[in-house]
């Protein structure tokens, strides 16, 4: 009788080592310990027992069933531990791995200092427009007060697709567009790209980029501009700048004046940069001549804004010191990771 016992114990210890799943072992137990299982059969045999052996045949069974017990937890546990070992090596991280520092992106130093001057003014509840870089001739001068025989539209200066379209020389046409479309207040700032028929120097790129203001309501004067502009030159590049605004010319607006602010290279002492004036021209600005608000359907009697345009590649040299346009556009990386 024991050496049956002993082959069932045996037999559930083979099947055992070769189950390598928890369903594997849940089928194997009913087979063995389940009630009709061949444990479960053995107590039926009870009744074919004498009477005085009954006791040790049934504690030889609850033997067998607990050695059955012992083996599956056994088996059970280290399937436990096998899927957490598996586990682990999946989910590993290396601590000591190199993150490979070097090929680390960075923002250009352009969108750096585009974002930069985005926030200043939208925190001076400016909107940012954009506008197309393929332009109606129309737009991109006659609407802004220059006419046909001006320099500005020179063949030498303007990039042209056909008669009457342009690429863009400034994003000036974002002005004509925008106050075409929206009745005033009209406060915006428009960025983007712009194209001039230049040759490259270190001061000259044919493409660069530019971010335009404007703000046309009833009731605004220059004092406004000054304001907003001083505002905004004292955020980008310190609170100790100071401005100076001189009388100048441009076609879309009247009064113009160009700004000067200090130079961040020699905090004002005077330097090569500055060529010894302490000094360094930032943007362009002045009130929209009355002809531009005009033609754009609003009536300069009621309403007066000003524009302004800044060159973001100039005060991104300003700001940094860079003294060639040309670092900005070769992506040269010794030069781009200093500004990570
Ligand atoms: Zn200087």
């Amino acid at each position: 009788m024991t050496e049956s016992f002993d082959k069932i114990i045996a037999e559930i210890r083979e099947a055992l080592n070769i189950s390598e799943s928890e369903e594997a072992l849940r089928e194997l137990r009913a087979r063995y310990l389940g009630k009709k299982g061949t444990i479960s059969g053995l107590m039926k045999n009870m009744r074919d027992i004498p009477n005085e052996e009954k006791p040790k045949f049934g504690s030889l069974v609850n033997q067998l069933r607990q050695d059955a017990e012992d083996a599956f937890q056994k088996k059970s546990a280290e399937l436990r531990e096998k899927a957490l070992e598996q586990r682990l090596k999946r989910e590993k991280i290396d601590v000591t791995l190199d993150r490979n520092s070097d090929r680390l992106g960075a923002m250009h130093p352009l969108n750096q200092v585009y974002y930069e001057v985005r926030d200043i003014f939208r925190k001076m509840g400016f909107e940012v427009v954009d506008g197309p870089e393929i332009e109606l001739e129309k737009y991109n001068f006659e609407m802004l007060n220059i006419p046909k025989d001006h320099p500005a539209r020179d063949m030498q200066d303007t990039f042209y697709v056909s008669d009457q379209i342009v690429v863009r020389t400034q994003t000036s046409p974002v002005q004509v567009r925008t106050m075409l479309k929206h009745k005033p207040p009209i406060r915006i700032i428009s960025p983007g790209r712009v194209y001039r028929n230049d040759d490259v120097d270190a001061t000259h790129s044919p493409v660069f980029n530019q971010i335009e203001g404007l703000y046309i309501d009833k009731g605004v004067t220059f004092a406004d501009l000054k304001g907003v502009l001083n505002e905004f030159l004292r955020k980008l590049y310190g609170q100790a700048t100071v401005t100076k605004f001189r009388p100048g010319f441009f076609p879309f607006t009247e009064p113009s004046a160009e700004v000067d602010a200090t130079c961040t290279i020699c905090g004002g002492k005077g330097c090569p940069a500055c060529k010894g004036a302490g000094m360094i021209e930032v943007l362009g600005c002045g009130m929209v001549n009355p002809k531009v608000i005009e033609d754009c359907g609003l009536d300069p009697e009621v309403y007066s804004g000003y524009a302004f345009g800044l060159g973001l590649d100039r005060i991104t040299n300003i700001k940094y010191g860079i003294t060639d346009i040309r670092l900005l556009y070769e992506n040269d990386v010794r030069f781009l990771k200093q500004f990570i």
